[in-house]
């Protein structure tokens, strides 16, 4: 039995995802290997190779793998995981992110077998659980395919340490373009805070800020002096009030940071099936019947514009 998980990037540096991918595939209890198809993308491979407990990484480079097309990263992963009884892997995993679930569909489809998504916890090599109803109830699911197509809810599964493994880089032909498929342009946020799903600390805002401005203006400064990642509800986006990329929740971003400070959110459970499992959770919220206070591990009953500049000038 052996694993390998595809390596989410950007051509320069391994992301963050990956090493929870990673952890999840060692719960599996055999062997490892990363891929890292992308074009010169070399410096990635070497960090994959430092990832604690991968035994080897395969190494794709070329001009077809560059933008992370689905069709091409499919081909090439067709191409390395082989078909029938000479196939090199059983268990193929990505990060549930949006990249990873741009491409698993695909190559379970490719491969005639069920996807089992964004598993949290391994129980054997054909065992998982995962959440459903929008993290309401935990599934154990069992698959029988020979070839089990995963992805991983990181928040479920620590980070596999970044430095500590020395496995060996080897060069795999890298496929041609597919030609079914046209990369047209990347739109990259330039952002100088922590990524959302990688944060330690998130300080998350509603749809009671009431502007964009507002939104800026209150939740910035505390942000800024805890060193956090801003998010928001989907009322705050939808209203124009935070970027898209920001939402936590069920068609957000699923997040688990050490500290999760939501002010005026009222915590639907579409928004708590993102950050619930956050380890510490203060909420900010003038409705002492506000749902989000059934989750906070701290409450403050407040006008969160006096509290947050409070909190803001006593930090
Ligand atoms: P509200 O529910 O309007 O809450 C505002 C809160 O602010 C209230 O509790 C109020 O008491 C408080 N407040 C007002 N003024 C102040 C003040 N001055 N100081 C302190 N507190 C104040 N939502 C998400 O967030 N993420 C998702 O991914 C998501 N996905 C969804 C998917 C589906 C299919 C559906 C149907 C809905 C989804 N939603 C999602 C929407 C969700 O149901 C809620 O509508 C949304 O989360 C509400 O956002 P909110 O808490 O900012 O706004």
């Amino acid at each position: 039995m052996s694993a390998l998980v595809i390596a989410e990037h950007d051509q320069g540096h391994l992301k963050a995802a990956t090493l929870h991918a990673v952890t999840a595939a060692l719960a599996l209890g055999g062997d490892v290997d990363v891929l890292v198809a992308g074009l010169d993308a070399g410096a990635v491979a070497q960090a994959a190779a430092q990832v604690a407990g991968v035994n080897q990484v395969l190494h794709a480079d070329g001009a077809a793998l560059k933008d992370g097309l689905a069709e091409n990263l499919t081909a090439q992963i067709l191409q390395i995981v082989g078909t029938g009884a000479t196939r090199a892997y059983s268990h193929v995993l990505f990060a549930a992110t949006a990249s990873g679930k741009n491409v698993a569909p695909r190559l379970a489809a490719k491969l005639d077998v069920a996807q089992i998504s964004e598993i949290t916890r391994v129980i054997s090599a054909d065992t998982f659980e995962r959440p459903i109803y929008a993290g309401n109830a935990v599934a154990t699911v069992q698959s029988l395919d020979a070839i089990k197509v995963i992805t991983v809810r990181t928040t479920g599964f620590d980070a596999a340490a970044a430095s500590g493994g020395a496995a060996s880089v080897a060069s795999v032909a890298a496929v041609m373009d597919a030609g079914t498929s046209r990369f047209l342009g990347r739109e990259v946020t330039k952002n100088d805070r922590p990524e959302l799903t990688a944060a330690k600390i998130i300080v998350s805002g509603g749809r009671a800020l009431g502007s964009s401005d507002k939104f800026n203006e209150v939740l910035m400064p505390l942000a800024d002096k805890l060193g956090a990642a801003l998010g928001a509800s989907r009322a705050a986006v939808d209203a124009g009030y935070a970027p898209n990329d920001w939402q936590v929740g069920q068609t957000g971003k699923i997040v688990a940071p050490q500290l999760y400070i939501a002010a005026g959110i009222s915590g639907a459970i579409q928004h708590l099936a993102g950050m619930k499992d956050s380890k510490v959770i203060v909420a900010i919220n003038k409705d002492p019947e506000a749902p989000i206070f059934s989750v906070a591990d701290y409450g403050l009953e407040a006008d969160l514009f006096a509290a947050v500049p409070e909190l803001v000038k006593a930090l």
